[in-house]
């Protein structure tokens, strides 16, 4: 297949509906964590979920991002944005994120702070060279999908000489996220997950291996259409009837077992592993982050502006964290399409394109 609309076949879906059908065991059920929002937000809007047997539920992960982002880091971006010496850019996912008080990155916005939304980081350089007199900060948030660039642009700077551009890094790791949903005290009952896409074209599928072999979980690497989500489904479940546990690759077109070594060196050459770092619903995970590493920490906002860790709550009855971990789903929340819509989010995953209550309300499942 060439082009995107092919993955969307609805003959081909049809033909795989059938042969998901013909698979399973009508005695078991097949609990599958999609881990990627995208995933998340393909099974919804094409009725993925509707083309599945009854025994064959999709539990949503932890991997939107946003949605991850405990809300003190929100707080200390709208902190940063409100000195009258910063500028501050990032992706426009991030601005209505609900931080402390109701607040937000788009409040603070109207309320005139500068803050602007990019499509890329060569943006937020291009900022920094028009506004010598500014601090030009990156709110920089992503998986490994999203750190490359990052990374280029912090080389840029130095080579620039461009000093008033810095990073305030939130780039998390998604195996830490994968170990910390394993090893939690309470797990959430899973068979198998749909492994990342786009985070695995840059590390791989390698990462898998350890979790695939030591928690005897069947991973699949899923691309973001509908039929990748249902091809490897019925891969995942060939597995599980099987007693296999193995690592494939379903998104072949794209990822490799070893992933993009050169955009795996680039990020090695500037960040470096946080002890620990905090994920909303699922606290504190340790080596699951990145921050700037020595040689670049001139570029390093949380240094350069002395940034103090803020702890803060999410709103209450929010059920995002309990979402995050696969314990909850959307329908569960009190909160969904009645307090809590686009409109007036209350929580990230109903602000991020990736989120999944953003996915129940956009795709109408709000009422389940
Ligand atoms: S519907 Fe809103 S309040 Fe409820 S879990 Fe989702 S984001 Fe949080």
């Amino acid at each position: 297949m060439k082009y995107i609309s092919e993955f969307r076949q609805q003959d081909l879906a049809q033909q795989l509906s059938k042969a998901i059908a013909q698979t399973v065991d009508r005695g078991r059920h097949y609990r599958l964590m999609e881990f990627c929002g995208g995933h998340t937000h393909a099974i919804f809007r094409y009725g993925v979920q509707d083309l599945m047997p009854g025994n064959v539920e999709f539990i949503h992960g932890p991997g939107c991002p946003v949605c991850v982002l405990p809300t003190g880091r929100i707080d200390n971006a709208i902190q940063l944005a409100e000195r009258p010496d910063v500028i501050l850019c990032t992706y426009a996912d991030l601005m209505r994120v609900p931080a402390t008080g109701g607040n937000s990155l788009l409040k603070a916005k109207a309320d005139g702070s500068d803050i602007r939304m990019v499509y890329s980081t060569q943006d937020v350089l291009k900022i920094a060279r028009e506004n010598p007199e500014k601090q030009v900060v990156f709110f920089a948030i992503g998986f490994e999908t999203t750190t490359p660039p990052t990374a280029v642009a912090v080389k840029q700077a130095q080579a620039e000489g461009l000093t008033n551009f810095s990073v305030f890094c939130n780039h998390v790791l998604t195996p830490a996220a994968m170990q910390a949903i394993l090893d939690a005290p309470q797990p959430v009952a899973i068979d198998a997950f749909l492994g990342p896409s786009h985070v695995s074209t840059v590390i791989g599928s390698q990462p898998y291996e350890t979790f695939a072999e030591r928690y005897a979980k069947p991973i699949v690497i899923a691309g973001f259409e509908p039929l990748d989500v249902m091809q490897s489904a019925l891969m995942l479940i060939r597995q599980l009837n099987e007693g296999r546990h193995e690592v494939e690759n379903e998104y072949s077109r794209a990822v490799t077992r070893e992933g993009n070594l050169k955009a795996q060196a680039l990020v090695r050459e500037v960040f470096e592993l946080r002890p620990q770092f905090e994920w909303r619903g699922l606290g504190l995970i340790p080596n699951s982050a990145l921050k700037l590493k020595a040689g670049y920490a001139d570029f390093d906002a949380e240094q350069r502006f002395n940034m103090p860790a803020i702890q803060a709550s999410d709103v209450k009855g929010c059920e995002c964290p309990a979402i995050l971990r696969g314990a909850k789903k959307p329908q569960d929340c009190k909160l969904l399409g009645t307090v809590c819509t686009p409109e007036n989010p209350m929580g990230s995953c109903m602000v991020s394109s990736e989120g999944a209550c953003a996915a129940y309300w956009s795709y109408g499942r709000v009422r389940g």
